[in-house]
């Protein structure tokens, strides 16, 4: 029998050891396949905590569907009938901006009026479809290309904090064709944003917003269970090594070293990096480059009474300068049932992302006096909160800075000369957690495939 190791059981990994089985059983070929993951538990980011009558999650609170690749994982984990889609609530998106919450209006009159643009940003925005296509062959920063386009104000007050809500991220880093690639092709195929999301209206690939009955870690457990893998917590790789034939995986505290035919790594970024390093420097040296900076989510639960302070909707991003060091919050118990008990409400605030890579430093007591300050202050509440849960991730979201896609390009050059190795995850090919699922089955689907091949004594594998 084959063996498969796969290093690290968030999502990318548990759908890439999923899809390699499938893929070599369907070439009549068993597989065994084991997941080593360094926590306690699988999930990696996806992390859902219950307490108290209240579930908060850690990581992602939901996906968008309609992906073919995340149907399926729901089918294998036998979580097809647990999928909640957000409420129609969702589609109402505010802004905080001097000093006031601001329903970003999709309708142009209300837009308009929203207060979010001056007079001449708006007149600016009007304009996008008369501004030339680029011919630009470098890679542009969100913000540039935002500026270039819809001018420096929407930039700035649009497109940066919707930057932040998205990657935590900063727009005047990060890479256009990396981090809002349909945005990119808007541009090249329709020569406007504006022309481009009219003559697409109505044939939108994005599904619903979506999460689980369970919380999100749901899919990521089930999946270890149902799965039709060996899963191992507690194992922190430490070092990947080529044999003679296949590879060895060296686990960090036991000292033991096991012996695989091909190994996925489906680490963090940095983690990929030091594991890339004995085998290819130019790889690590790229994965290394990526940056993961800081995010601490805080949950505070409140009871009804302050329902006529918080709007129903998806939640608020916070305009930089406002004196408010919150990215934004999300209205958990506006979006799906079950978040906390009857008439509670439960707001997720995010802080840290590139642009307060400092917020790192401040410990969970702090942040539970900052948080409440910020809430209250926000919403002009007095009432105390009645739930909280502080949870700090050291290095959270991968940021898709310019260079990214070389960066990328290095560690696929690099792999396609290590016949058996392979990388997922959220650090490479799609931040989210529909990314990361779809990016996880396929790279499971390759390699199940080249092994099932190997099995039957394929000279393409020598
Ligand atoms: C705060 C936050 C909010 C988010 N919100 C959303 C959202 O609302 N919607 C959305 O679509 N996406 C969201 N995301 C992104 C989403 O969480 C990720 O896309 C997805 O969970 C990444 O999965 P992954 O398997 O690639 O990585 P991870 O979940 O990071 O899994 C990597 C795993 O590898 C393990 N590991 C690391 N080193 C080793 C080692 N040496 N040996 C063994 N195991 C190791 C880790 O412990 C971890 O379990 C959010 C992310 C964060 C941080």
């Amino acid at each position: 029998m084959a063996r498969l190791v796969v290093v690290g059981g968030g999502i990318a990994g548990l759908a890439a050891a999923w899809s390699a089985r499938c893929a070599a059983a369907r070439a009549g070929v068993a597989l065994d396949v084991l997941v080593l993951e360094r926590g306690s538990e699988v999930g990696g980011k996806a992390r859902t905590i219950v307490r108290d009558g209240w579930m908060v999650e850690g990581g992602p609170s939901g996906f968008l569907g309609g992906r073919p690749e995340l149907d399926s994982l729901l089918r294998a984990s036998g979580l097809e009938n647990d999928a909640v889609l957000a409420s129609a609530r969702a589609k109402r998106r505010f802004l905080f901006r001097a000093g006031r919450l601001r329903e970003i209006k999709t309708s142009p009159l209300g837009f308009a009026r929203s207060g979010i643009m001056s007079f001449g940003g708006l007149l600016r925005l009007g304009v996008e479809p008369f501004i030339p296509r680029s011919r630009r062959t470098d890679d542009e920063t969100v913000w540039a290309f935002a500026a270039r386009r819809l001018g420096t104000e929407a930039a700035d007050r649009l497109v940066s904090p919707m930057t932040l809500g998205i990657f935590a991220g900063d727009s005047r880093k990060l890479s256009l064709a990396s981090a809002f690639p349909k945005m990119a092709r808007l541009e090249r195929e329709h020569g406007s944003l504006i022309r481009g999301l009219i003559a697409r209206r109505g044939r939108t690939s994005a599904g619903p917003l979506t999460s689980l009955r369970g919380g999100m870690q749901s899919l990521p457990r089930q999946l270890a269970e149902n799965g039709g893998f060996r899963v191992r917590c507690g194992a922190t790789v430490r070092r990947i090594d080529r044999a003679d034939i296949g590879w060895t995986v060296s686990i960090e505290g036991d000292g033991a070293t096991l012996e695989a035919d091909a190994v996925v790594i489906a680490a963090e970024p940095w983690v990929a990096a030091s594991l890339f390093r004995p085998l290819d420097a130019s790889a690590a040296d790229a994965l290394g480059a990526i940056p993961c900076p800081p995010v601490t989510v805080v949950a505070l639960g409140f009871n009804s009474t302050a329902r006529a302070r918080i709007p129903d909707g998806f939640g608020v991003l916070i305009a930089r300068g406002e004196g408010i060091r919150m990215l934004g919050n999300l209205w958990e118990t506006s979006l799906y049932p079950g978040r906390g008990p009857a008439g509670g409400i439960l707001v997720r605030a995010m802080f840290g992302g590139a642009v307060d890579e400092s917020i790192g430093a401040l410990d969970e007591a702090e942040m539970l006096t900052l948080a409440r300050r910020e809430v209250a202050q926000l919403y002009g509440l007095t009432a105390a909160p009645v739930f909280e849960h502080v949870v700090r991730l050291a290095r959270a979201i991968p940021q898709y800075e310019v260079g990214h896609a070389l960066r990328v390009a290095a560690v696929e050059r690099a792999v396609e000369t290590m016949p058996g190795l392979a990388v997922t995850g959220f650090g490479l090919r799609g931040v989210a957690f529909g990314d990361a699922a779809a990016d996880g089955v396929r790279t499971g689907e390759n390699l199940g495939r080249w092994l099932a091949t190997c099995q039957i004594g394929s000279t393409a594998c020598l």
